[in-house]
């Protein structure tokens, strides 16, 4: 169904003109990682799209930003606002992209993380399909906490550097904020 990309928080946009409607991002959003049943089909035949319960914003909705969906999305319809963003202004260019393999540092768990750099910028996370610890599938943290790294210096900054994701909390809304805080005290 034709409609614009939603860019409804700072960290994901979902362009559902590339959605095929394969339904890998509502699994993964259910019982195949996250159980947290954000997004759904809605509508019938050439109606059917996916969306949120009642359409409301991402920020509005049960998302917690973990970026699941994105991780398994085939079409580039859900992705990064990083990369949204550099691919509207024909900036976006994997040619000169590397790829570098290492451990989320927020918590003990070992998630493995692929930094996605581009001009010496972490432009996107993902996580490797064949790791037995994550299997492709990432927490907020792990996904979006990464942007301290282009932060500069500052207060922002050091609070990152000190294993803060509030900010990538706050970017995500305030439902990705209420998560962060509890898997924080997990
Ligand atoms: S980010 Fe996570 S919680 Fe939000 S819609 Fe995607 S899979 Fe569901
Ligand atoms: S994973 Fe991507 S292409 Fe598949 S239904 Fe979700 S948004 Fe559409």
């Amino acid at each position: 169904m034709a409609q614009p990309p939603k860019v409804d928080n700072e960290l994901f946009a979902r362009d559902y003109a590339k959605c095929v409607l394969c339904y890998k991002c509502v699994e993964a959003c259910g019982t195949d990682a996250q159980n947290t049943f954000a997004i759904a089909v809605a509508g019938r035949g050439f109606e059917a799209r996916i969306s949120t319960e009642l359409d409301v914003p991402l920020t509005d909705s049960a998302c917690v930003f973990c970026g699941n969906c994105i991780g398994v999305c085939p079409t580039g319809a859900l992705v990064f606002k990083s990369e949204f963003d550099l691919r509207r202004a024909g900036q976006w260019d994997e040619s000169r992209q590397r790829e570098t393999t290492t451990i989320c540092p927020y918590c003990g768990v070992g998630c493995a993380l692929t930094l996605h750099v581009q001009d010496e910028r972490i432009v996107k996370v993902t996580s490797p399909l064949d790791s037995s610890v994550t299997e492709g599938h990432l927490c907020i943290k792990g996904r979006f906490g990464w942007q301290y790294a282009g932060a500069g210096s500052g207060e922002k900054a050091e609070k990152a550097q000190r294993g803060d994701t509030e900010g990538a909390e706050e970017r995500g809304g305030k439902k990705g904020k209420r998560r962060g805080k509890k898997e924080a005290k997990e």
